[in-house]
């Protein structure tokens, strides 16, 4: 008989043999005590370290616990994407592995839930433990996102969120080859509210975001919630073309009306730098649109899974969805 599931958390993990047991313990501690179905899904986003063998110890061991191995890395926004599309709970809530989002937490979101909201976010009143690069160029961030974007996207919130199972219905139905999962949430709408925070620091190891993983979300973000940086382009091609023929008319005016001799060649040059430096900047905004484009038109799944180990006892087994 297929046991019908009350909570949901899907956890993303890259690399973190260090502190799995720990939050798999603390987790089980927080959701033993709402007296209800859970499960805790995982997300093993092809990990090289011992993750892979602790979750499946873990997962033999608890009937609660469920197991999705990807293939290869596939970053964190496809593993909480796969999570939501094999989570079977009425409700999902998506934590990080490293205990930075407190799993105390939880009850205080299923509260504003039960209250009525679909879509309970986690906002960063604080973060601690991390480099004052990372909150300097985070905070920028979401500032910036949440001007130039369609749509109002909550500053200071992470992916730390629970959502009704209507929510994740309608997210399984966007199929985005690269999700920004938290401005999809955003997107879809509902009734949405936020509780804070201070993010605590990671419970060990290293941080699994390096700077090429940091631009790749944020430029996910912006391209896909924003066409500022194409109307960007438009205005800046605008601009230097206005220039150039202000300049023309100036040189061409002097010397009809004026005995004045043009040395041309500063004023060349000047040019050529305004006009190529444009081009590739704008060449290099449509660069950006133009490879979303692609992987959009191509037809591959957005991951692979290896294994997906847990899911015949209690919520329903899924095939492959991808
Ligand atoms: N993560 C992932 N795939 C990746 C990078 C990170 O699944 O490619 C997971 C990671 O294990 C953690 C969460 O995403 O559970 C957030 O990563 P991390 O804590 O390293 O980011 P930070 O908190 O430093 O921004
Ligand atoms: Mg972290």
């Amino acid at each position: 008989m297929l046991l019908k599931v009350d909570y949901s958390v899907i956890i993303p993990v890259y690399n973190e043999a260090e502190v799995l047991q720990s939050s798999y313990e603390r987790l089980t501690e927080v959701l033993q005590k709402l007296k209800a179905n859970y499960e805790l899904l995982f997300v093993n986003d092809g990990s090289k370290d011992g993750t892979k063998a602790q979750l499946d110890q873990i997962e033999k061991q608890d009937t609660n616990v469920k197991v999705l191995h990807f293939s290869r890395n596939f970053g964190h926004q496809l593993a909480i994407t796969a999570g939501v599309d094999y989570a079977s709970g009425e409700v999902v809530i998506v934590i990080d592995a490293d205990l930075q989002d407190p799993p105390e937490l939880i009850p205080e979101m299923i509260q504003k839930w039960q209250e009525g909201y679909d879509v309970v976010y986690a906002k960063r009143l604080a973060r601690k433990g991390e480099s004052s690069f990372k909150k300097m160029s985070a905070s920028l961030f979401y500032r910036l996102l949440d001007k130039i974007s369609e749509i109002p996207i909550p500053v200071d919130t992470g992916d730390f969120r629970l959502m009704d199972k209507k929510v994740c219905e309608q997210l399984r139905l966007l199929g985005e080859k690269n999700p920004f999962v938290r401005g999809q949430v955003s997107w879809i709408g509902f009734r949405q509210t936020e509780i804070t925070y201070i993010r605590d620091e990671r419970l060990s190891g290293e941080t699994k975001y390096p700077l090429k993983k940091m631009v790749k979300l944020s430029l996910d973000g912006i391209t896909s919630f924003s066409y500022l940086p194409l109307k960007l382009a438009n205005y800046l091609g605008s601009l230097t073309l206005g220039i150039g023929f202000l300049y023309f008319f100036i040189l061409l005016i002097r010397w009809t009306f004026t005995d004045h001799q043009i040395s041309g060649m500063n004023g060349i040059a000047i040019l050529l730098l305004v006009l190529f430096g444009s081009c590739f900047l704008l060449l290099g905004i449509i660069g950006e649109y133009l490879a979303r484009l692609f992987e959009d038109i191509k037809v591959r799944p957005r991951y692979i899974i290896d294994e997906a180990n847990g899911f015949t006892s209690g919520a329903r087994k899924k095939e492959k969805l991808s």
